[in-house]
This record gives structure tokens, C-alpha cells and sequence, in this order.
């Protein structure tokens, strides 16, 4: 992708700082960001990723056995539900 300067976000809000080329957490995609937004980004991946953490511990472990307090029978779901 050629850089275009432009931040991802500025349409959502004003922009402040330089723009430049982030890559993503997976490290599938880059985008261009200045850096409130990208600042502001870091700050909702990490509240996600700390929501996800809080409900499924290890949740990134491939593999990963479902936890103690996880009670099929209990929640009526499923560990292995596809989202
Ligand atoms: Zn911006």
C-alpha cells in the first residue's frame, strides 16, 4: 500500500501530531494514522483485549482448555462457539 498521508481517522476527529504508518496487532495490515488517533486506537485494543482477557483467559492460547470456572452446563454455551 503507498502512503498517502492521511490519517485513517480524520474524518471521525480532529487530528493533532504527524501521520504515520502503523502496523496492526495481528501484523496482517498497516495504516496510517496520526498520532492522537493511533494513541486513541491503542486505547480501545488494549480495553478490548483486556475485556476479552477478563472473560476468557488465555483465549489467545490456540489450544487453550477452557478454564476451571467455565461450566458448560452452567452458562448454556459452549467453549468452542464460533463468533
Ligand atoms: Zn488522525
Amino acid at each position: 500500500m503507498t502512503p498517502t498521508g492521511q490519517c485513517l481517522n480524520s474524518d471521525d476527529s480532529a487530528c493533532a501530531g504527524p501521520v504515520h504508518e502503523y502496523t496492526s496487532r495481528s501484523g496482517a495490515t498497516t495504516s496510517e494514522r496520526c498520532e492522537r488517533h493511533q494513541g486513541l486506537h491503542d486505547e480501545i485494543m488494549d480495553a478490548v483485549e483486556r475485556g476479552l482477557q477478563e472473560r476468557y483467559p488465555g483465549y489467545d492460547s490456540p489450544g487453550s482448555p477452557p478454564p476451571d470456572w467455565f461450566d458448560e452446563a452452567n452458562a448454556g454455551e459452549r467453549w468452542d462457539d464460533d463468533y
